[in-house]
């Protein structure tokens, strides 16, 4: 097992008071590991490189190199070189130059240098390049220069952040097989940033998915692939088709209305998701598939079509290897190794709160009017106490009670008078007959909310809870 470079330990990092951009984030990286962050826009992965780079300082938390906490190592002198989306050469200087600069300040020999560059140059496959000068270079080969001026220092850890960014689609192809060439040429540990799941899945030995600053899961390409941990993991990797389900026996799982045999095995009753990637759910012929239904869309991949086909409320969508008619009905079977299966978190949607002298429900988003019957099953509300059958009242007031709904009884609206809490939407993710969401308030709780409307990200909306439909649970 190759020993750990680079362990993140319980990191927080907040720009702003009180507003945590990365938060309880704890991470190995083996040395020599091609490790990458992915996730989209915004979720931190440049916040995690610069904290390692040492261009940003953690909040809390620790970040160690070879087991020694490095928040006080400047980033020139950690053993670790960067290489930026936008090239950030010198225009003024030729390659030989820009290359030489950093060995240059450290006043290595002439010698040295020489045979640094051009070394480097090599691993970048820009040999004899030493006298042209920076504009005179496609995109592609300023990149490699840039790479070539990071490697030149021989760091133990190169970080790449979004290196391939700003090349068009072949270059950028090109460019994933060199730096994976690169790699293993060096032996050294890269950290690599993109949004791009195609990128990561072609280049790396581990993946850490992150979402809103925090690890969603890290493994291999294949362990992300195959057995994503969650929805969002399965959504944002590939495409997939999730479906909401129940266990109904001895790896058996009902969805869209049919009974499945699976390879995964939870209690009778488990509420889960089942996540079928497009390329394990067969096109059949209507009377031996397990699903039926009618082709709605069917779309040219370059390779395959992608076909929609929609199952009573369901959309499924799969590929076919020939077009097919809109309307034509077919039938779909899946293998049960092509059934992922996730338990469903039902620790979501819990909001705990405390009974107030009115009988409201205080919690941090808002207040709710609480049948105080409903807590106390068989209890009397008399004159604004709550009484038990032997005629004693119970003191209410002080109560901490947990609510909890369930996400497809509570509904979306854009009136900020109409709902319980109101916050922004920070994920969708589409399960074939509604969009599941999270609206996080302006608290930072997160409420689960199922919708058949399309809302979109960021978009302020209302949760409306029906009073009835919430369970209650006393919990002192
Ligand atoms: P992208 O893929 O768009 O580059 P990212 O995943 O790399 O996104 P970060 O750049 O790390 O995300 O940003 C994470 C969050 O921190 C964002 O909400 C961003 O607005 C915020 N942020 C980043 N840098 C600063 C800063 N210097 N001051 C305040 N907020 C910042």
């Amino acid at each position: 097992m190759a020993e750990t470079i680079i362990e993140l330990r319980n990191i927080t990092k907040c720009y702003e008071k009180d507003t945590a951009v990365i938060e309880g984030y704890n991470l190995e990286i083996k040395k020599g590991e091609f490790v990458t962050f992915l996730g989209p826009s915004g979720c931190g992965k440049t916040t995690i490189l610069r904290m390692i780079g040492g261009f940003e300082s953690p909040t809390s938390g620790e970040i160690l190199l070879h087991g020694e906490d490095i928040s006080k190592v400047p980033p020139n002198k950690r053993p670790i070189n960067t290489v930026f989306q936008k090239y950030a050469l010198f225009p003024h200087l030729n390659i030989y130059d820009n290359i030489a600069f950093g060995l240059k300040l450290k006043k290595r020999s002439k010698q040295e240098i020489d045979q640094k560059v051009k070394h480097a140059l090599e691993v970048v496959d820009l040999e004899g390049f030493e006298q042209r000068h920076i504009s005179t270079l496609s995109g592609g080969q300023q990149q490699r220069i840039a790479i070539a001026r990071a490697i030149v220092n021989e760091p133990e850890i190169l970080l790449l952040d979004e290196p391939l960014g700003a090349l068009d689609y072949k270059m950028r192809k090109e460019m994933q097989l060199e730096l994976k060439q690169m790699h293993e040429e060096l032996g050294i540990t890269f950290i690599f940033v993109t949004h791009d799941q195609e990128e990561a899945l072609t280049m790396s030995d581990k993946i850490v998915v992150m979402a809103d600053g925090r690890i969603q899961q890290a493994g291999t390409p294949e362990e992300i692939y195959d057995e994503p941990s969650n929805a969002f993991v399965a959504d944002f990797i590939g495409e997939s088709n999730i479906f909401n389900g129940v266990m109904t026996g001895e790896r058996k799982v009902t969805f869209c209305d049919q009974e499945f045999v699976c390879v995964d095995d939870y209690p009778v009753g488990t509420k889960i998701e089942a996540v079928i990637r497009p390329e394990d759910a067969v096109l059949t012929k209507p009377e031996i598939g397990k699903l039926k239904g009618e082709v709605i869309s069917s779309i040219f991949k370059g390779t395959y079509y992608e076909i929609t086909v929609l199952h009573g409320k369901n959309e499924i969508v799969v590929q076919g290897q020939r077009d097919l008619p809109k309307g034509e009905s077919v039938g779909i079977n899946i293998e049960p190794d092509g059934i992922h299966v996730m338990p469903y978190d039902i620790a979501k949607n819990h909001f705990t709160g405390i009974i107030d002298d009115e009988m409201r429900l205080r919690f941090v988003d808002n207040s709710l009017k609480v049948d105080m019957t409903r807590i106390y099953p068989g209890a009397v509300l008399k004159d604004g106490l709550l009484y038990t059958g032997n005629g004693n009242y119970i003191a209410t007031e002080g109560v901490k009670v947990d609510a909890y709904f369930n996400p497809a009884d509570a509904d979306l609206s854009d009136d900020p008078e109409a709902g319980t809490v109101q916050g922004h939407i920070v994920s969708i993710i589409y399960k074939g007959d509604h969009y599941s969401y999270i609206v996080r308030s302006k608290n930072e709780v997160d409420y689960y909310v199922n919708d058949e409307y399309l809302w979109n990200i960021g978009d302020y909306v209302s949760v409306v809870i029906p009073e009835d439909k919430i369970v209650y649970h006393v919990k002192s």
